[in-house]
């Protein structure tokens, strides 16, 4: 039998460790949520995080020959995070909130019913119906390795781990954390790669205490190291934890028929078939909308009753929303 090299042997006991427990602990062990029911902090209030490098990080570094670690010449840099959609819906009782990827995320023109639903209810004249297509519509998320806690006092698990997630922050944040890297407009306050392990900057993510107001951000003036000397070892093999966001994204993307079911608490969604023009419609549009039942209401396409129009759901629009940013997937072609 080969004999494992202690290294390696360890790096793939960490490895293991960290898949296990990025796929064996559901989402909410994965996710730093700035609203919602989870949310890491409350409106009014601030949090201190530190956002980590791209997830392929140690990619960058090998070992030599005699054991020196050097960066790696084929490793191309890349952004810390990636960038996403994210529909919020409720329930038709309010009581609870469903959050899921938009396909649009991976190709602007994949079909998604909830973009579809949301269009045309921004399209009706009832204030009900817009405030609704508002709030389901594509919310645009900048995803970021991070750990929540300010420097010597950063999150770790019951079992000891670093408590590495990633963060979805709207565009707002994206902002304030780009300018503190680049400097914006002024180059000279850019204070470079705040996400480096040895010399980056631990940031202030201040919520809005009123709903739609934005987020503000702050950067600690002085930078840091990312774990202090005395949480180091316990911190040892930290990289591994590290989430490969899109690839999350990608594994959690629903197909259009998925989020159908989820978001009109029925079967039966089949994307759009073919184009408008090819119907004979005498001038009206083939359908106003979908023969979608009200959610909730099983139904088949045979049995369903004719909806009354504006043939919509109407949900009213709950409390908690998601991240301030009603912007459309970019470069949509609706
Ligand atoms: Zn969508």
């Amino acid at each position: 039998m080969g004999q494992l090299s202690d290294r390696v042997r360890d790096a793939m006991v960490k490895k293991a460790q960290a898949v296990k427990e990025q796929m064996g602990s559901g989402e909410s062990r994965r996710r730093l949520d700035l609203s919602g029911k989870k949310a890491i902090v409350a409106p009014g209030h601030e949090v201190v995080v530190r956002l980590l490098p791209r997830w392929d990080i140690l990619k960058k570094y090998r070992t030599d020959a005699g054991g020196k670690v050097t960066v790696n010449p084929e490793y191309q840099d890349d952004v810390v995070f990636f960038e996403a959609f994210e529909h919020w819906w409720d329930s038709p009782d309010g009581r609870s909130t469903t959050r899921e990827w938009c396909p649009c995320t991976f190709d602007e023109n994949a079909h998604c019913p909830l973009c579809e639903a949301a269009e045309k209810l921004a399209e009706s004249p009832d204030q009900n119906d817009k405030a609704l297509g508002a709030r389901i519509r594509a919310k645009e998320v900048f995803l970021f390795n991070a750990i929540l806690g300010r420097v010597g006092q950063r999150a770790f698990t019951e079992d000891g781990r670093p408590d590495i997630r990633y963060l979805s922050a709207p565009a707002t944040i994206f902002q304030a954390v780009s300018a503190f890297m680049t400097g914006g407009d002024e180059a000279e306050f850019a204070r470079g790669d705040i996400t480096d392990p040895r010399d980056g900057y631990d940031i202030k993510l201040i919520r809005p205490a009123k709903q739609g107001d934005r987020w503000r951000v702050d950067c600690a003036p002085q930078p840091s190291v990312l774990f202090a000397p005395e949480e180091k070892e316990k911190a040892k093999g930290w990289p591994t934890l590290l989430v490969d966001v899109e690839a999350l994204v990608r594994q959690e993307v629903k197909s259009y028929d998925t989020l159908y079911a989820a978001y009109y608490g029925t079967e039966g969604g089949t994307p759009p078939g073919p184009p408008a023009e090819e119907f004979d419609t005498g001038g009206a549009p083939p359908f106003d909308f979908p023969d979608f039942p009200e959610p909730g209401v099983p139904s088949t396409p045979h049995d369903a009753p004719p909806l009354p129009s504006p043939a919509v759901p109407s949900l009213p629009p709950r409390a908690s929303v998601p991240p301030p940013q009603p912007r459309r997937p970019a470069g949509r072609r609706r």
